[in-house]
C-alpha cells in the first residue's frame, strides 16, 4: 500500500507525524478523505477528529479546526490546538464541557460570550469523543 507523510502542527510544536495510507477528517465543506496522490489543495477544517489509517492500525487526533494542506509528498495540518487520543486528559475535557454548558444556560449572555461558549463546548465534546475513540 502507498503511504503519505502527515504532520499535525500547533504553535506549541508538532503533535503527530507519521506515514499513513489514508487521512479522514471534516473540512468546513464536508467529509474529506486524502489518499497518496491526492491533488494539492488547502482546506479549512472543522473542530473534529483526524483519522489516520495505516494497515490495521487507526490513530485519532483531535483538532480545534485549522488548515489542512496537501502537497505531492506531504499533508500538513496546522491547528491552534491538537491532541492525540492518548494525550487527551478526559477529566479536563469533561470539566470544560460542564463549564461551557453552564455558560450556555446562563440567561444574561452577550452574543460574543454565547459563541465562545459554543466553541468551547464543541472542543470539549470533540476531545471526549476522540479520547473514547467514539467517532
Ligand atoms: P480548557 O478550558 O480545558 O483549557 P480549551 O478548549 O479552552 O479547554 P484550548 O484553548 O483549546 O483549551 O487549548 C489550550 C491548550 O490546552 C492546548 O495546548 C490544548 O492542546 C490543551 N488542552 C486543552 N484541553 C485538553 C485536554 N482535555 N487534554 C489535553 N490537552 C488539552
Amino acid at each position: 500500500m502507498k503511504t503519505i507523510k502527515v504532520s499535525v502542527v500547533t504553535p506549541d510544536g508538532p503533535v503527530y507525524e507519521s506515514d499513513v495510507e489514508m487521512i479522514s477528517t471534516k473540512a468546513q465543506s464536508g467529509e474529506l478523505g486524502i489518499l497518496p496522490g491526492h491533488i494539492p489543495m488547502v482546506a479549512p477544517l472543522q473542530i473534529g477528529s483526524v483519522r489516520l489509517k495505516n494497515g490495521s492500525n487507526t490513530e485519532f487526533v483531535a483538532v480545534t479546526g485549522g488548515l489542512l494542506e496537501v502537497r505531492p509528498d506531504q499533508v500538513t495540518i496546522l491547528a491552534q490546538a491538537a491532541e492525540t487520543a492518548e494525550d487527551i486528559d478526559l477529566d479536563r475535557a469533561m470539566q470544560a464541557k460542564q463549564r461551557a454548558e453552564q455558560r450556555l444556560n446562563e440567561s444574561r449572555q452577550t452574543n460574543v460570550d454565547f459563541q465562545r461558549a459554543e466553541l468551547a463546548l464543541k472542543r470539549a465534546v470533540n476531545r471526549i469523543n476522540v479520547s473514547r475513540r467514539d467517532i
